[in-house]
């Protein structure tokens, strides 16, 4: 590839925006296509956490040393409350945040437009309403998800709340997975995320409400109904053809509670890194999330197992543990044990994009189940 052919990304989500920064910066000329006609379309106005206990470094700074600005509101959250299905509750704190909230879509504050904000300020061409289809020259594909592994259904609205987050462990409120309520700034999300159960979503979200409302006096205003879908896999490749694919369109995410941010943005810088060097993008991404992403899978296989008294027995457990950051750190390292129930977690989580192998964008495999216009 030449220093000055232009590359087309597809997607302006975290993953492509972060791709996008980041060949900008080596003063690349890029152009990326965003089908929809602003950026975060899909959240709207969803808040969601930056998950901080992935690395030891804090979030924060990772993103600053792979050159993303944090130009976005953030809320350091350090300390919430999770119930079980019996009602009872369990404070959780952490020394350092546990995770950030931060807002998603096009708003003025939002992780989506700083992002975009400093792609433009970089010289990016950011083109809207465009659905990349088919490219010629070096490229990033950066999608988002392709299926539906899990889902999260719910409200955003005003709330007079005051700023926090609370979770319930309650598989008739959220199966194998939790409800979620963040507040910040007068703005609340409120949801199930679920890993079965997708034809009984509207009864989850309903009991989801119900149970806010009774355990911590939830209160909406304006509510607007939002859901999303996440899709976790582990590609053989993250290679369509010559081209990376990054984010969760590669299936890029955390298994074990879909917080897919850190992945997407880690993925497309190290997808801009392999086309900026030449570098093997397989190699790299392997390297830097195969084997967090192979013990999320393990965690996920261990977390369906447990049911609703298995979930008051871990959080009994959480509840003493002075920090919470600490503890999930370790449990998201790759480890002997986890190595070896790899394979058996494998075997019971099962993707739901079974076709490995094509990454394509308007593709025309005629086996591909994914093909041409098929992605919302
Ligand atoms: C309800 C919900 C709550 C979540 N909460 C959290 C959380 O708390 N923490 C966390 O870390 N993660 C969370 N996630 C996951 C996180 O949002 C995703 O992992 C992340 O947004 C993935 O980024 P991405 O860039 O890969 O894809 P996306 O953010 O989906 O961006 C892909 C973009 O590509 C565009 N596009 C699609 N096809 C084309 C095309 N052919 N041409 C051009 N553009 C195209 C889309 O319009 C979209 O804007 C949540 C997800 C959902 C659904």
């Amino acid at each position: 590839m030449t220093a000055d052919a232009s590359i087309e990304i597809a997607g302006a989500g975290p993953a492509g925006l972060a791709a996008a920064i980041t060949l900008a910066r080596a003063g690349r000329r890029v152009i990326v296509h965003e089908a929809q006609a602003e950026v975060g379309h899909r959240f709207k106005r969803d808040l969601q956490g930056l998950e901080n206990w992935s690395t030891r470094e804090d979030a924060l700074a990772v993103l600053q040393a792979q050159g993303i600005a944090a130009g976005f509101r953030q809320l350091p959250c350090r300390q919430g409350t999770v119930f079980d299905a019996w009602g009872r509750a369990y404070s959780i704190r952490s020394d350092a945040p546990l995770f950030y909230m931060v807002e998603r879509g096009s708003g003025p504050d939002t992780l989506d437009t700083a992002l975009l904000h400093q792609a433009r300020g970089l010289g990016v061409e950011v083109r809207f309403n465009s659905r990349l289809r088919q490219t010629q020259g070096p490229a990033v594909f950066a999608t988002g998800p392709k299926a539906a592994d899990a889902i999260a259904v719910g409200y955003h609205f005003d709330t007079p709340m005051p700023d926090g987050f609370w979770a319930i462990c309650d598989d008739d409120i959220a199966p194998k997975g939790y409800a979620y309520l963040l507040v910040m700034g007068g703005k609340g999300t409120v949801k199930s995320c679920m890993f079965s159960g997708f034809k009984q979503e509207a009864v989850y979200v309903e009991r989801t409400v119900a149970a806010f409302r009774r355990l911590v006096g939830l209160e909406m205003i304006n509510p607007r109904p939002h859901g999303g879908v996440g899709n976790f896999r582990i590609p053989t490749t993250a290679l369509s053809g010559m081209h990376a694919v990054a984010g969760e369109q590669a299936g890029f995410q955390d298994t074990l509670w879909g917080f897919g941010m850190r992945a997407a943005i880690t993925s497309g810088v190290l997808a801009a890194h392999s086309l900026i060097t030449g570098d093997d993008y397989d190699r790299r991404w392997r390297q830097a999330l195969q084997g967090t992403m192979t013990t999320a899978v393990v965690n996920r296989a261990l977390y369906s197992l447990l049911g609703n008294r298995g979930y008051r027995r871990l959080l009994r457990y959480l509840e003493h543990r002075p920090d919470i950051r600490a503890l999930l750190y370790r449990h998201y390292r790759p480890s002997h044990v986890k190595h070896l129930l790899a394979p058996l977690a494998r075997w019971r989580f099962h993707s739901q994009r079974r076709d490995e192998s094509c990454n394509h964008i308007g593709c025309s495999c005629v086996w591909c189940r994914h093909g041409r216009g098929q992605h919302a």
